[in-house]
């Protein structure tokens, strides 16, 4: 394992109670200060490996380690951000992004000066006593992630984040994500079903196939993020990439 890997998985195996295997003997490393993609179809494991690398369900097999310690369940340095945002409807959008901080008996004062810092960085000032069904999907996906920013955690995990907004929105997302990358120099684990959001994002892409979910392959885009979006999707390397992985993908349709 490469040594500035902040997150190792280890013949992870899981097989849900009622005899799926989801998973078989996955073997990962995920480079500190990078992002990384889980990539493949629907059903392979996606999920369930992200769910396990935040210790939020057992596996059968294996180990995780973060920072080389073996996990036991979820940790602070670990922040999981949902498909659907998991935002509570009942709670403003104030609460929301304290909510991580208050889990972890934060004192009010102190986690809601925070929570403001975040939501005025997602550019969400103002809507601090919303309620999740008064703001639009890009917006609740932005309380989302200011919820997994309030944290500071150094590992963000992502499912799926960027699947229930249009693709305008989602793009701008993908700014916003690789400038977080930029400037605080966080580790983010990322699920996607994307090909183009995989080869655009990722300094790494962990290629899954399924039933049982194992790694297929492990491809290392290379793009280069000094340039626009534009001038990357026309990116030979970039293309390139795509091309690559829907030549591997396509014998799972
Ligand atoms: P993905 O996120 O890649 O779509 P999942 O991790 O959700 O895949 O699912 C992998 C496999 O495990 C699928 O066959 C799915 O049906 C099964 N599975 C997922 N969650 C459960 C669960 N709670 N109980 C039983 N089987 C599950
Ligand atoms: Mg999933």
């Amino acid at each position: 394992m490469p040594d500035d890997a902040i997150v190792e998985v280890e013949g992870i195996g899981k097989t849900y109670p009622g005899g799926v295997e989801a998973l078989r003997n996955v073997n990962l490393a995920f480079p500190r200060g990078k992002l990384s993609t889980l990539l493949g179809p629907s059903g392979c494991g996606k999920t369930t490996l992200l769910k396990i690398i935040a210790g939020l369900i057992p596996h059968n097999a294996g180990e995780v380690r973060v920072n080389g310690e073996k996990i036991q369940g979820p940790g602070p340095e670990r922040a999981f951000v949902f498909q659907d945002f998991a935002l509570m409807p009942w709670a403003t959008v104030l609460r929301n992004v304290a909510f991580g901080l208050e889990l972890r008996g934060v004192p009010r004062a102190q986690r809601e000066t925070t929570a403001r810092r975040y939501i005025a960085e997602m550019g969400l000032s103002g809507f601090e006593a919303s309620h999740p069904n008064q703001l639009s999907g890009g917006m609740r996906q932005r309380v989302g992630l200011a919820r997994a920013l309030a944290v500071d955690a150094d590992i963000i995990l992502m499912d799926e984040p960027f699947s229930s907004v249009d693709e305008q929105t989602r793009r701008k997302f993908q700014e916003d994500l690789l400038d977080l990358l930029r400037h605080r120099r966080k580790t983010v684990i990322f699920v996607t079903h994307s090909i183009e959001e995989a080869a655009y994002l990722s300094d790494q892409i962990a290629l899954l196939s399924p039933r049982p979910g194992t790694v297929s392959k492990i491809i290392r885009p290379n793009v280069d993020h000094g340039r626009s979006a534009d001038e990357i999707r026309r990116d030979r390397n970039y293309l390139d990439t795509v091309d690559e992985i829907w030549q591997i993908l396509k014998q799972y349709v």
